[in-house]
């Protein structure tokens, strides 16, 4: 170890293999850029070129093991690739339900049969799947879900409602979250199935948003939509264990997308500070700019490491340690990455609020990760309850 900063970093937390591929991502995140995204957006496309080339490169399935096609990395490498796209003006909503949960899961459970069919095509990106759990009844409340799949011979029958599901449109199939009837107890467990896009009786409406994504979110519909035998993932008695191994992912990664998206409005806002002058000197000498410009930087570094951290313990094996971390990262990055954004519209004035400059289509956009997967309400009443052991209201 020395004292350069570098080595330092290096040594604690990143190795030099990841910050290549940091730098290596960024650099292909610049090539397309910002302006390339927002063309996509307003004509109504996806950044399926972005897409391709990343899943040639071996970005989108950096985490998913090398047998099927991945780079067998973990969640360390696939949050910098989210991060640093991100960073660079594109961030890829899909990587946080394709390969983080949908491939973790079927990575870790699915049957040989399942990983041969999806893992190749989610590493390179030629497949995408999305990933059902919300339900208008039951919102944060997870436990509340009634999508149900019955047996019908050997087939199952799905039916329920799904809604806020991102880019159905364009996965090939989505990772339902349902309930199955246990047949000693009668009770319902959770169980996932593979729902082919184009299933019989599998529809979805569009839920028209305000997020300037390409990604776009959904309703499902499933009335006895039958499903091969081989739609369940893995064990029908290990549903609870399955999902949560996606959870963490999803959280991470939820995380990295904030942290993307603030770190890009923040150099945005920081370039745009250096250079603008009303007085004799830049704005950015002003404090009352570069002061919060520089808390929005430290709590960018502060989220990351607890992402890190996160990402450390799931990747080592540790879903439980994993868990609390993950919230806290995606807690910590959605609230850096909002303020980060909010500060930086306001540090361009009324060029914040352009769309030449594309600011403010961020100011919705970096507000998701506080709604989603899990809002923050939700992470501070677990924090609250099992890290805390405060009394629960609810
Ligand atoms: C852009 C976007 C993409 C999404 N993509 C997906 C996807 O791909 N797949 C998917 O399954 N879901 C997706 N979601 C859904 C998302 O996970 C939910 O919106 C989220 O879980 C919150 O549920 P809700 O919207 O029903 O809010 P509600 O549960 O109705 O909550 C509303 C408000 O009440 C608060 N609240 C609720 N309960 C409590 C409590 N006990 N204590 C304190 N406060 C509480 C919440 O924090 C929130 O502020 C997406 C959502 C968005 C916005």
């Amino acid at each position: 170890m020395t004292t350069s900063q570098g080595t330092f970093d290096s040594a604690l937390l990143e190795s030099d293999e990841r910050r290549a591929l940091r730098a290596a991502v960024g650099d292909l995140g610049r090539r397309y850029g910002r302006d390339y995204f927002t063309a996509a957006v307003r004509a109504g496309k996806q950044t399926d070129e972005l897409w391709r080339e990343a899943g040639a490169l071996g970005y989108l399935g950096v985490n998913l093991p090398e047998e099927y096609g991945g780079g067998g990395g973990g969640m360390a490498e696939l949050s910098i690739v989210l991060e640093e796209l991100g960073a660079a003006g594109c961030p890829l909503l899909l990587l946080i339900v394709s390969p983080a949960i949908c491939g973790t899961v079927i990575a870790r459970f699915g049957t040989e049969e399942q990983k041969r069919r999806w893992l190749p095509g989610l590493s390179d990106g030629s497949l995408r799947m999305a990933f059902g759990i919300t339900e208008p009844e039951a919102g944060s409340n997870s436990h509340r879900i009634t999508t149900t799949a019955r047996r019908d011979g050997d087939d199952w029958l799905l039916t329920g409602r799904k809604v806020f599901i991102s880019g159905v449109d364009i996965a090939d199939a989505t990772l339902i979250v349902g309930r199955t009837e246990d047949a000693r107890t009668g009770k319902l467990k959770p169980c996932l199935f593979i729902v082919d896009r184009e299933t019989p009786g599998f529809e979805y409406r569009q839920i028209e948003m305000e997020l300037g994504a390409p990604e776009k979110q959904f309703q499902l519909f499933l009335d006895d939509v039958r499903l091969p035998a081989d739609a369940l993932v893995g064990d029908e008695d290990a549903g609870l264990l399955q999902l949560f191994a996606g959870l963490n992912p999803e959280r991470i990664m939820t995380a990295a997308f904030s942290l993307g998206m603030g770190r890009f409005a923040l150099d945005k806002a920081v370039e745009y500070a250096r250079t603008r002058q009303v007085w004799q000197s830049p704005i950015g000498a002003h404090q009352a700019i570069a002061h919060p410009l520089a808390v929005a930087h430290i709590e960018l570094e502060l989220a990351r490491l607890m992402m890190q951290k996160a990402a450390y313990l799931y990747d080592a094996g540790d879903d439980m340690g994993a868990g609390e971390a993950a919230n806290m990262a995606k807690y910590a990055a959605a609230e850096a990455g909002a303020k980060a954004v909010d500060q930086a519209v306001h540090t361009l004035g009324g060029n914040g609020l352009t769309t030449e400059y594309g600011l403010a289509a961020l100011l919705t956009a970096s507000r998701v990760g506080r709604i989603a997967p899990v809002s923050r309400e939700m992470i501070l009443n677990f924090v609250s309850h099992h890290t805390l052991g405060l009394p629960k209201s609810y």
